[in-house]
């Protein structure tokens, strides 16, 4: 008799045995986690959310272009899933580009300073004509180079891919957003630059019962009104203000001395 239990994948077998699962759900975010406790070799996290499959762990980082919910009676369907994984999936940041591949080729060609030969100049000019017929064949005639030319000038007509540039551009527009935020929210708090003291708290010198924050250094002071009619009403402590935060005007000494009289 074992005295482990087995549980192997039929595909790798692999053994889950002694893996636990543990499942998450928070809002539409669905998390499988099947791991060994206190290692994570061997662990592979499955993460649904927002119409995708997103697999990690120490099997790589997958993401299939549909959700796959876990059940009793689920299984993977390979060929569907592999399909999922391609469409609209990819890890490569390139790809082949003709035009690229032959402004490359032009520029070797303009910049030679006559070290070419003639068998590696009449090879650039048909891979140039091979880049139209696309990557497989553009690669087949990059590789059938003259033994001269050195592997690693052969031009690779590389581009990355529009997609990817424009996720680049999507997250520095969310890092601006963020920045820009700050600054406005820096602006916004009024008596952010009153610091604390041990007659108060930070941000104000002072807050009403009524709830109004002060930045006038005397609302601590005996006998100072609040607009709201409170005298009195102002203790040094309280929680910060923030940019929704009212606040009481200033009153003139004057004004209060009237009230008070
Ligand atoms: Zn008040």
């Amino acid at each position: 008799m074992k005295n482990k239990t087995e549980s192997l994948g039929k595909r790798t077998g692999v053994d889950f045995g002694q893996h636990e699962l543990r499942v998450t759900k928070t809002g539409d975010l669905l998390i499988h986690d099947l791991k060994k406790p206190d290692t994570g070799i061997h662990r592979v996290k499955f993460i649904n959310i927002e119409n995708v499959l997103v697999v990690t762990g120490d099997f790589g980082n997958w993401i299939f272009c549909r959700e796959f919910h876990p059940s009793k009676d689920g299984s993977v369907s390979d060929k569907y899933w592999c399909e999922k994984l391609q469409n609209s999936s990819t890890q490569n940041p390139y790809v082949f580009d003709a035009d690229t591949a032959k402004e490359e080729i032009k520029e070797i060609l303009e910049e030679d300073d006559g070290s070419l030969s003639e068998e590696e100049k009449e090879w650039l000019a048909e891979l140039s004509d091979e880049a139209d017929e696309g990557e497989y064949s553009y690669i087949a005639k990059a590789m059938d180079h003259p033994s001269s030319f050195d592997t690693e000038n052969i031009p690779q007509g590389k581009k990355t891919n529009y997609w990817l540039l424009v996720v680049f551009d999507a997250f520095d527009e969310i890092c601006k957003r963020l920045k820009a935020k700050e600054a406005e929210n820096k602006e916004s708090i009024r008596g952010e630059s009153i610091t604390r003291t041990p007659q108060h708290d930070a941000g104000a010198y002072g807050q009403c019962i009524c709830g109004r924050y002060s930045d006038d250094p005397r609302c601590l002071d005996d006998g100072y009104l609040c607009e709201c009619g409170q005298r009195n009403g102002f203790s040094g402590s309280f929680k910060p203000p923030t940019k929704d935060s009212q606040w009481s005007l200033k009153m003139a000494k004057r004004h209060r001395s009237s009230l008070e009289a």
